[in-house]
C-alpha cells in the first residue's frame, strides 16, 4: 500500500551546509507523526520540501505516491499545509480568507463550520491584518484545512496561543485523526506532541536520530519524561558536533 509520505535519502545543501543530511522517512496513511529537534534542525526545511515549496539538493519525495514538485497542481488538492509564514492575505476578512482557501479546492469543509471550531467568530468579519497573533495563527490553521486535505502539515500549530485556544485547536486534530487524516506535526511543545502524536522523530543538523512512540523516545534516552529526553537527545548531538 502507498505511504502518505516517503522520503528516501533526502539532501538539502545551503551554501555548502546540509540542512537536511540524508533522511529516509515513511508516514502510514492516518498516522499522525511529530517531528522534533533544536531551532536550525532542519524540520521546517523538511516539510516544506515534502509540501514541493523547497526542492531537494538530492533524494526523493513522494505525498501518497505523488512528487510533490512535478505534480504539483495534484499534490495541492490533498495536502493541507500551514506553515510559519502563512500564505494569508492580509486585506482579507477572517471570512473572506477562509472562502478564497476554500475556493482551491473541489470539495472542502464549511468555512463557517472551521471558523467557529477555531474559535474566530467574533473576528469573522476583521480584516487578517489587524487580528492579534493567535487569531492569526487559528486562521491560518484554517486555510490548511479547510480543502479536507488528506495530508496535513502543521508547523509550530499552537505557537503563541492562550490555553483555550491550545485546547481547541487540538480537538480540531483529534477529529482529523479520527477521520483517518495523515497529520505531520512540528512542534516545540512536548504535552502536544505526547497527546496527539502515535509517533516522534527527532532531527538534529539534518539527521534522524531518534524514533518511535513517545514512550519509546523517552526510554531511548533513558529519561523520566519526553522533555527531559529532548535535552539530553539534544545535549548529545551538541557533543557530537563538538567532536566532529
Ligand atoms: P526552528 O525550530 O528554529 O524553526 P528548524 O528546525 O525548522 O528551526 P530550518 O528552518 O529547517 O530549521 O533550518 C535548518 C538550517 O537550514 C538552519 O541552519 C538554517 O539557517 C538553514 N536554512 C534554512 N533555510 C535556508 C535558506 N533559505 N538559505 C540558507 N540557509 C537556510
Amino acid at each position: 500500500m502507498t505511504s502518505a509520505v516517503e522520503t528516501r535519502g533526502v539532501r538539502r545543501v545551503y551554501r555548502g551546509r546540509a540542512a537536511l543530511d540524508g533522511v529516509d522517512l515513511e508516514v502510514p496513511i492516518g498516522e499522525t507523526i511529530g517531528i522534533l529537534g533544536r531551532n536550525g534542525a532542519g524540520k521546517t526545511t523538511l516539510v516544506e520540501t515534502i509540501a514541493g515549496l523547497r526542492k531537494p539538493t538530492s533524494g526523493s519525495v513522494r505525498v501518497l505516491g505523488l512528487d510533490p514538485v512535478r505534480d504539483r497542481a495534484r499534490v495541492r488538492s490533498i495536502l493541507g499545509v500551514q506553515l510559519q509564514d502563512a500564505l494569508l492575505h492580509f486585506s482579507l476578512t477572517v471570512a473572506e480568507n477562509m472562502r478564497l482557501h476554500r475556493s482551491f479546492h473541489r470539495h472542502g469543509a464549511d468555512p463557517d463550520e472551521l471558523i467557529h471550531q477555531l474559535g474566530l467568530d467574533d473576528v469573522r468579519q476583521t480584516r487578517t491584518e489587524n487580528l492579534s497573533g493567535g487569531q492569526r495563527q487559528r486562521l491560518s490553521v484554517g486555510a490548511a484545512l479547510v480543502g479536507r486535505p488528506r495530508v496535513v502539515i502543521l508547523d509550530e500549530l499552537t505557537t503563541g496561543l492562550d490555553p483555550d485556544g491550545r485546547r481547541g485547536i487540538w480537538r480540531v486534530i483529534e477529529d482529523l485523526r479520527a477521520e483517518g487524516v495523515t497529520i505531520l506535526l512540528v512542534s516545540h511543545s512536548m504535552d502536544e506532541v505526547e497527546r496527539l502524536c502515535e509517533r516522534l522523530i527527532v532531527l538534529d543538523s539534518g539527521r534522524i536520530v531518534a524514533e518511535g512512540s513517545p514512550e519509546d523516545v523517552r526510554r531511548h534516552a533513558g529519561a523520566e519524561d519526553l522533555e527531559e529526553a529532548f535535552l539530553t537527545l539534544s545535549a548529545q548531538a551538541r557533543e557530537a558536533e563538538e567532536r566532529a
